[in-house]
């Protein structure tokens, strides 16, 4: 009692792939408009609080923006064009002045 089983063919099976890929697109598309609004609104907090530090990079002028967190070291490469920042301004202490 064997059913006829038809196997897909490969036109069908490429019409299924296309479908789960648009699919699969989709969503990753929500996921990524879902993150960028987040990213928005948690800048739009940390900015209003005063706890955003912007840097422009020396090399490239891109505006870096670092949370004012503890935890959260401050950018030591330009994510955009991956050249070391210029953090002296942060980690040198100015001199003592004698008196
Ligand atoms: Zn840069």
């Amino acid at each position: 009692m064997s059913r006829g089983n038809k196997k897909p063919t490969i036109r069908q099976l490429d019409e299924k792939i296309s479908v789960m890929v648009s699919r699969v697109d989709g969503f990753l598309n929500m996921i990524a408009q879902e993150l960028e609004k987040h990213n928005t609104l948690i800048l739009k907090i940390l900015q209003r609080d005063g706890l955003i530090h912007e840097q422009e990079c020396n090399h490239c002028g891109g505006i870096v923006r670092t949370p004012m967190l503890d935890g959260i070291e401050p950018v030591e490469l330009c994510p955009y064009c991956e050249q070391p920042m210029d953090n002296t301004e942060q980690t040198t202490l100015p001199l003592a002045e004698e008196e």
